[in-house]
Parts: C-alpha cells; sequence; structure tokens
C-alpha cells in the first residue's frame, strides 16, 4: 500500500493538552500521513495562538471563531477583534455553531452570534467549520436566511440523522467524521457516512477530544485520524486508500484558499 495522505479538518492543537509535546504530535501526525490540519480557535483568548501555531507549522492551517460552549469568554469588542482578524489573515471562520443541549435561555445569543460568524465568512468568501448538536433546523433555516455559504463549510463530527445530510449539501455544507464512527456500537454514524454524496465527505479528529476506539490516548491526537479513516472506508466499503484520496481531495478543495504561502526561494 502506497502512503496514505490525510487531511485533519477540524483539530484544536492550541489546546494545552497538546501543546505539552506539540512537536511529538506533529511529527506523529506526518508518520501516519496527516499532511494537513484545519486548527479551529473557540474564543477571542486562543485566537492568536491559532495564528502563531499555523505560522510557525505550515501543515497546520488556521481557522477563527466563537464557540457556543464559549460565550461567556467573549469579549466586549470580540466582533470588531474577529473581522480584523478574519481580513488580515488567511484563516477560515469557526469552530461556531449551534447547541440545543445548553440551557435553553442561551439560545438567543447563541443564535446572534453565530449569525453574526456566518455573515462575516460569507463578507470574506472563507469556509466555516460548525458544531451542531440537536440544533439542526435553526442551523438549516439559518443557513437558508444567509444564502447557504459563500465559500462552503463543514458540520464536524456529525452526529445528526442520515436525512438531514441532503439538506446540508443544498446549503453547501460538507460533513465531517470523526472518533464517534470508530466504536463498535456505531450505526447512526455509520448510516450517515452512507447517506453523504462522496465530494461532501470529510474526516477529522477533534483532538484531543474523542479518542478513537483504537488509539492509545490519554488524549486524541492528529495521528489517529487514521483509526477514522478506517472506520469510514469499511462503512462506505471502500479501500483505505480510495476513502483517504476522497477526503483528502474533497478537504483541498474545501480549503484550497488557505493553503500556505509558497516558501520564498
Ligand atoms: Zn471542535
Amino acid at each position: 500500500m502506497t502512503a496514505l495522505r490525510l487531511y485533519d479538518v477540524h483539530c484544536h492543537l492550541q489546546d494545552a493538552r497538546l501543546a505539552e509535546d506539540l512537536p511529538g504530535a506533529l511529527a506523529r501526525a506526518a508518520e501516519a500521513g496527516v499532511a494537513r490540519m484545519m486548527c479551529c480557535g473557540i474564543a477571542p483568548e486562543d485566537w492568536p495562538t491559532v495564528l502563531d501555531l499555523s505560522a510557525r507549522f505550515p501543515q497546520a492551517r488556521p481557522s477563527l471563531g466563537l464557540h457556543p460552549w464559549y460565550l461567556e469568554r467573549r469579549t466586549a469588542d470580540w466582533r470588531e477583534r474577529l473581522e480584523a482578524l478574519v481580513a488580515e489573515n488567511v484563516c477560515g471562520v469557526g469552530e461556531i455553531g449551534l447547541d440545543h443541549h445548553l440551557p435553553a435561555e442561551t439560545r438567543t445569543l447563541q443564535l446572534e452570534v453565530f449569525r453574526f460568524q456566518v455573515a462575516l465568512a460569507n463578507r470574506y468568501g472563507r469556509p466555516v467549520s460548525m458544531h451542531c448538536r440537536r440544533a439542526w433546523r435553526p442551523l438549516l433555516e439559518e443557513l437558508k436566511a444567509r444564502g447557504g455559504l459563500v465559500a462552503g463549510g463543514l458540520v464536524h463530527a456529525y452526529g445528526g440523522a442520515p436525512d438531514i445530510v441532503a439538506a446540508l449539501a443544498r446549503r453547501n455544507v460538507s460533513v465531517s467524521f470523526g472518533g464517534g464512527i470508530t466504536r463498535p456500537n456505531a450505526r447512526r454514524p455509520v448510516e450517515a457516512c452512507r447517506a453523504v454524496e462522496a465530494h461532501h465527505l470529510l474526516v477529522e479528529t477533534d483532538s484531543p477530544d474523542i479518542l478513537p476506539t483504537g488509539c492509545p490516548g490519554p488524549h486524541n491526537e492528529p495521528a489517529c485520524l487514521v483509526e477514522v479513516i478506517r472506520a469510514v472506508a469499511a462503512a462506505r466499503g471502500l479501500e483505505i486508500q480510495e476513502a483517504a484520496d476522497l477526503t483528502w481531495n474533497n478537504a483541498r478543495r474545501l480549503f484550497a484558499g488557505l493553503e500556505p504561502p509558497e516558501k520564498k526561494q
């Protein structure tokens, strides 16, 4: 088998659990064939770290956003800061999202924060990385109201029903699978994975969280993407190499505008 080439479309290299041994984690990722990682910021305090990381390690590409779990970490000027950083840097927008597991009284603010960031991504033509739990209807309505995503995007760690996949595709949204599909009893993710059109299929680790079955731990890291691609290939009846090539090409197309600058000679 020729070497795999994989794109981890959603991870958090800035997390303290990975920062402890980042050179080690990146070396193991390279060894496993993980040639690109989309590193998603979650709150204003980690946006500079994400940008710094991607400047030092070009295989890590930056994405900046305010995650619904961390709304309390927003600063008074977070909107201006995010817009300035997006305008100045080649980066995606996310992790953003809607989460109806959170207390219902946060929903108005969640929606407002989500709406601002989707509009920002569309204004600057950037791909979006989205988190969604039990909020599929508002998510789809919101995307419809914004005319979809200008530069596309993805829902990460997909946990929705198989029949939502087609509605997402109509809004230019791809679907990414992570550790959840590696569980021996993973029926729903496997069914959803089979429902995704080939050109919308992506894989991720969401490291350092959601440790795939088969990875030693203690926490998840990009090298564990190999376990995810194995499970995705099995779900779709593909060779591992075919699943790797398919998801690599899909991610490169979605994130084409976020490639590292060419090195000067
Ligand atoms: Zn995440």
